[in-house]
């Protein structure tokens, strides 16, 4: 019988280790893949405090590995399947096993939906990006596309005019889906240039990102566009899709919790980029496996 399970050894769910080890509770860790999730995909790390130097990825969630297992925190690698959460003993199964607990954390994250183009993969973390408040900085006075209609898409294309010389905003409808107030801040911006009706077909290079294929869904015109860094906004997909029904989620399929992390079921808790929250980056994800330890620690003291 364990104290903890946590589903997803990325930096939520290893800092929830960390605590959760340093609070006595007998815990353990389940990742289906290699431990630092999304963040051990991206080459370079500049806002995460500590490393004034910046750190990569991979290095950054080694530290945070080392550091889970050097506080005796098991993680063994397996995919959670289903859960049983009703009742005092939740059961947790992943592989041939079934983990019995006190309680679950649900840290398991979420993925950038990609466009599925050629250049994509070649280029990810080397001129594509899913997230202008992490890689913006890298285009510093560049040209850049971003890549969608929706709110985050016209959100992260107004934060790049900070940084960028120009934004081109790739639609590939006439009309954005995002709310009125980001469109007439959009438009307004002297920056940012729409292409509408425009899909892309290729992002190109050799070693360096140069630019986009791209064509008119309309007049199936093709042409050409010269960028440094292409930022891709359709969409993100949170990892619940195991989760039982009753586990509380939104329309989108994050996870809703309250400000200390329950979630509507007793003894589960969501960290990090599942929940439903206004930013997705490290730090709120280790802030957030902090602060659900605590409350689970004032929850078994009741
Ligand atoms: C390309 C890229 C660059 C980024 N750059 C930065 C940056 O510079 N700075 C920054 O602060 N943030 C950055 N981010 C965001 C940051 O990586 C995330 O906010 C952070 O990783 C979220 O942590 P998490 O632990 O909540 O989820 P994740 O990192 O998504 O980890 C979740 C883990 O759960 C595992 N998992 C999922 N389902 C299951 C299951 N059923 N069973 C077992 N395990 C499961 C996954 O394999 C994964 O390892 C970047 C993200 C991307 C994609």
């Amino acid at each position: 019988m364990l104290d903890v399970v946590i589903i997803g050894g990325g930096p939520a769910g290893m800092t929830a280790g960390i605590y959760a080890a340093r609070a006595g509770f007998k815990t353990m860790i389940l990742e289906t893949g290699a431990p630092g999730g999304q963040a051990s995909t991206t080459e370079t790390i500049e806002n995460y405090p500590g490393f004034p130097g910046g750190i990569s990825g991979p290095e950054l969630m080694m530290k945070f590995y080392e550091q889970t297992i050097n506080f005796g925190v098991e993680m063994e690698f397996a995919h959670v399947e289903s859960l049983e959460l009703t009742g005092p003993v939740k059961k947790v199964k992943a592989g041939d096993n079934i983990y019995e607990t006190r309680s679950v954390i649900i840290a398991s994250g979420a993925r950038p939906r990609v466009l599925g183009v050629q250049g994509e993969a070649k280029f990810r973390g080397k001129g594509v990006s899913y997230c202008a408040t992490c890689d913006g900085f890298f285009f510093k006075d560049k040209e850049v596309a971003v890549i969608g209609g929706g709110d985050t898409a016209v959100e992260e294309a107004l934060y790049l005019t900070k940084i960028c010389s120009k934004v081109y905003l790739i639609h590939r409808r006439d009309k954005l889906r995002a709310t009125q107030i980001l469109q007439d801040r959009a438009m307004k911006n002297e920056k940012i240039e729409f292409i509408w009706d425009t899909v892309v077909d290729e992002i190109t290079g050799d070693d360096k990102l140069n630019g986009l294929s791209l064509h008119n869904v309309k007049t199936q015109k093709k042409f050409k566009l010269n960028i440094d860094g292409v930022f891709i906004f359709v969409g993100y997909i949170p990892n619940s899709d195991y989760l039982p029904r009753e586990v509380e989620i939104d329309e989108r399929g994050y996870v809703i919790t309250d400000v200390e992390l329950r979630t509507n079921v007793a003894g589960v808790y969501a960290i990090g980029d599942v929940r439903q929250k206004n930013l997705r980056q490290v730090a709120t994800a280790v802030g957030d496996g902090a602060l659900a330890i605590t409350t689970l620690e004032r929850d078994f003291a009741k």
